[in-house]
């Protein structure tokens, strides 16, 4: 046997041709789908992220924000690569570079020396604070290291320092993402609360979302209201921003002072009820005006949810030019609609996002059937239960919390559906099943620009309409014999 090099190796062990045929179809059955549902100590292919990551992600998304990891190194550059490969963007963070030694002694002096070093080189206005596992672990006191880093002037008075506990062996991305975000606008709006003001802005907290389209759409429909709004924490320009010539460090984001002001908005508009809970729940103790929340706008109805909140939360009809749009919606699902009628899906995902694909599918007489959260709760599964019981669309449909990709691939070869919905991640398991992946997740690394073409609102709807069934249509003509290979579709 060879390597690579062509230098003779001798293998450890050897398996025969016939045993990985053999073991390579048994993965296959029923019998393995039991036992691989039965595991328990161990997780396969999870489909989700760290703390950290999401806790990143929002650190970025505002004005001159230097996100700061409290760890280890590796950690960080995970963090890092993952939003440049789906991005393809540079994600601009720095890591205090915990070793050995900060594992022994706690990790104070890293953050000291760290804090001082990127605050003088990289000039940021903001230094949002979290942490890897690691200081986790070893108990590491963030919020008296922070104080002590202060009071020995290593960080001047003018910039804000957020910090939150981002323990990775609990939670997932989404939850670091709320812990960020409610230590940023806690900051941020610290003081600047004024009885008796009102910015006559609407905020709105989209939730873990790594779609700059999403984040565009979202500002196109409160400028066809005519209705301002701040967007906690706005991801669009940081991670989207045009190749002029010259790098900025730190394009686009929430200005800090709008941030700040935000606490005296006319309303708050929460669209992620799993992504943003903490931040939701205390932005209503703390904000003032109208508060609601409402699931993320996937599909017509969740986009009419939200069109007419912000019209009953301002007062401002539903303009003509959205109505119109959404009849264009309409219009492009009836003409699509037999590609997707009646097709089985497979699909998981962040709760927010899996609720919304679950509630799209349904509109378009497709079957959500292989329902799948890797860090789901009984809250979640309830209701997406109960978006099924509401159509004769969701009578099949199996929600599986608490599971990995492995146990989707077993599934997917036991009980087949026509396509997956999910992330990048799933393009293993849909190779092994032979059907297509949509990719609506997060994070995307093999293919470009999806971050950019929105999946919420009319337009997004459209546009995954699009994608789904033109996809259906190009396997029509791949795979159909010559007499049925037709102009049209
Ligand atoms: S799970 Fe923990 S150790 Fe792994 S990348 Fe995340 S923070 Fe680092």
């Amino acid at each position: 046997m060879a390597n690579n090099l062509g230098l003779a190796v001798k293998p450890v062990t050897t398996t025969s041709p016939e045993e990985i045929e053999r073991v390579a179809n048994w993965i296959n059955t029923e019998e393995y789908k039991e036992l691989n549902f039965k595991r328990e100590a161990l997780v396969v292919m999870p489909p989700h992220a760290c703390q950290p990551l999401g806790a990143e992600l929002v650190a970025h998304a505002f004005e001159g924000s230097l996100p700061f990891v409290h760890g280890s190194q590796g950690c960080a550059s995970y963090y890092r690569s993952t939003l440049n490969r789906h991005f393809r963007e540079p994600a601009p963070a720095v890591s205090d570079a915990m070793t050995e030694d900060g594992a022994v002694f706690g990790g104070q002096n890293n953050l000291h020396e760290g804090l001082e070093n990127a605050i003088a080189l990289y000039k940021p206005k903001m230094v949002p604070i979290f942490t890897s596992c690691m200081p986790e672990i070893i108990g590491d006191d963030l919020t008296a290291f922070i104080k002590n880093a202060r009071s020995k002037g290593l960080v001047p008075d003018d910039i804000p320092t957020p910090y939150a506990n981002t323990p990775s062996f609990n939670g997932s991305h989404i939850h670091g993402y709320d812990v960020m975000l409610l230590s940023i606008l806690q900051t941020l709006t610290d003081g600047k609360k004024v009885d008796g003001r009102c910015t006559g802005k609407v905020n709105l907290i989209p939730g873990f979302d790594a779609n700059t389209g999403n984040f565009r759409e979202y500002k196109r429909i409160f400028a066809e209201f005519g209705v301002p709004c701040t967007i906690l924490g706005d991801i669009s320009d940081v991670f989207d921003s045009p190749l002029d010539g010259t790098y900025r460090i730190y394009p686009g984001g929430t200005p800090l002072v709008e941030a700040g002001d935000s606490v005296n908005g006319k309303a708050t508009i929460n669209l992620g009820p799993y992504s943003a809970t903490k931040t939701f729940a205390w932005v209503k103790d703390n904000y003032a005006g109208k508060h609601q929340a409402l699931a993320m706008p996937l599909g017509v109805a969740r986009t009419d949810a939200l069109l007419l909140a912000i019209s009953e939360l301002t007062g401002k009809p539903v303009p003509d030019s959205l109505k119109a749009e959404r009849g264009r919606a309409v219009d492009a699902m009836t003409d699509a609609h037999q590609y997707m009628h009646g097709k089985k899906f497979a699909l998981y995902g962040d709760p927010d996002q899996l609720i919304g694909y679950v509630a799209f599918l349904l509109e378009m007489g497709a079957i959500p059937y292989h329902i799948l959260c890797s860090k789901g709760s009984k809250k979640v599964q309830k209701e997406i239960q109960e978006l099924l019981d509401t159509s004769m669309y969701g009578k099949q449909g199996k929600i599986y919390m608490g599971k990995d990709l492995w146990h989707l691939r077993s599934l997917l070869m036991t009980d087949p559906v026509d396509a997956l919905i999910g992330d990048t991640h799933g393009k293993f398991i849909a190779r092994d099943a032979q059907i297509p992946l949509f990719r609506f997740g997060f994070p995307i690394m093999d293919r470009v620009n999806l971050h950019r073409s929105p999946i919420i609102g009319y337009q997004g709807a459209i546009n995954m309409v699009t994608t789904i069934c033109n996809t259906f249509i190009d396997i029509t003509d791949n795979t159909c014999e010559d007499r049925f290979f037709e102009m049209m579709r």
